[in-house]
């Protein structure tokens, strides 16, 4: 049995694993996440990991998948199965080169992780070719367009709120392309933008739409949902050596059941049943606005201080904020560390830049469940840190 002090803590996560406590605006002492993942996770979500734990071939499982599989539906607005995997993002990712390419994939690159998917591809031994843009520029409809019509491609990876840079690839423009290429699978991470605005599958006529939990669903890391469409599982079935873990087929067909091929992170599914239910508590619409409110209220924010945007203008993302400091001309500039240590010392953690653009650009994240409210105790700190530097 847990005495009551025990259960105080079990209550409280960051004090049950000895998290490093500071006191904040929130009633939850710990350093608060404002980097683009994961994100801050609310005391609901935790409480709702803590369920007990069932069988998963059990009635329970199916029950709770059954329930909220139309959620899902909903949500990214298909007729087809979502489904559950107990991995971060790139394990789908890498899954959908292993079902989906036979010939050659064309990876567009315009960032950190977009990149990264070509270095993917050629690991799991598909022919690759990259379609690199500079970093800050998003991937066009024509720059698709005109390597697709060479006919040497059988599939694309395209990022479309690419996360390092803050940039958002014109996603409409591009799945439109599917069109003229009905052949070519068109597989979309939407890591960074899924629940942040609408993503309606079925419409897009992509093939291979896919998200990690830990970023604007606002879960802990470690569950990703999918979805395919019935070209995309025709196709894998065609496709030797997919494996079985991320096998497609096999994603289909247990969830045709309301279950996973192996053991899921039933806490996590927990988790998103909790989740789904917030957002459509709070209706799809209004969340889209309030992440494009938030957005703004940082965009606000950079401007007042005499920043630019890292990103090409018309294409900024709306989860995240990729400040320019120096990667660009234009803008001010300031001691991105000394910035970030300033911040967190007043309990909120921001990010200092990824890759080749660290230190050059700094990210603020809004994803998740930040409201105009919750972001004002940040651009605070942020003001106050800017103030000494
Ligand atoms: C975070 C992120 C990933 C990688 O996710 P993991 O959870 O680390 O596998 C991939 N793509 C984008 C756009 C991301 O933001």
């Amino acid at each position: 049995m847990f005495s009551a002090k025990e259960r105080m803590k079990f209550a409280n996560p960051v004090l049950a694993f000895g998290g490093s406590v500071r006191k904040n605006s929130r009633t939850m002492a710990h350093v608060k996440l404002h980097i683009p993942g994961p994100v801050e996770v609310s005391e609901k979500t935790f409480k709702a990991l803590c369920a007990p734990m069932i069988g998963h071939r059990g009635q329970g499982f199916k029950d709770l998948v059954a329930k909220i599989q139309p959620q899902l539906q909903t949500l990214l607005t298909t007729k087809q199965l979502v489904y559950l995997s107990t991995s971060s993002a790139w394990g789908v990712m890498e899954g959908a080169i292993r079902n989906l390419v036979a010939k050659k994939v064309l990876n567009c690159m315009c960032g950190a992780f977009s990149d990264k998917w070509l270095d993917v591809s050629k690991r799991c031994g598909k022919n690759a070719e990259a379609l690199q843009v500079e970093w800050g520029s998003p991937i066009r409809a024509e720059q698709i367009d005109a390597k697709l019509a060479t006919g040497e491609f059988d599939a694309l990876t395209l990022i479309h709120n690419e996360t390092s840079t803050g940039t958002m690839s014109p996603l409409n423009e591009i799945a439109a392309l599917k069109q003229k290429y009905p052949d070519v699978m068109f597989i979309v991470d939407a890591v960074s933008s899924m629940t942040a605005l609408p993503l309606k599958f079925d419409e897009l006529g992509i093939d291979v739409l896919l998200a990690g939990t830990q970023k604007a669903f606002a879960l802990p890391p470690g569950l990703s949902v999918f979805v395919c469409s019935p070209a995309a599982l025709a196709k894998a079935a065609t496709i030797k050596d997919r494996g079985y873990y991320f096998d497609f087929v096999e994603f289909q067909k247990n969830a045709a059941d309301h279950m996973t091929p192996s053991t899921p992170a039933i806490p996590h599914v927990y988790a998103l049943a909790s989740k789904l239910e917030d957002f459509f508590a709070e209706g799809l619409e209004a969340r889209y606005a309030r992440h494009r409110q938030t957005n703004q209220l940082t965009r606000d924010w950079a401007a007042k201080h005499g920043f630019t945007l890292f990103p090409e203008k018309g294409f900024e993302s709306i989860t995240l904020t990729c400040v320019n400091n120096g990667a660009k001309p234009g803008g001010r500039t300031v001691d991105v560390a000394k910035l970030q240590k300033l911040v967190k010392e007043q309990g909120f953690l921001i990010d200092g830049g990824y890759g080749k653009i660290k230190g050059t650009t700094f990210r603020i994240s809004n994803m998740g469940d930040e409201t105009a409210a919750s972001m004002q105790p940040l651009y605070a700190a942020l003001d106050k840190a800017m103030a000494q530097l």
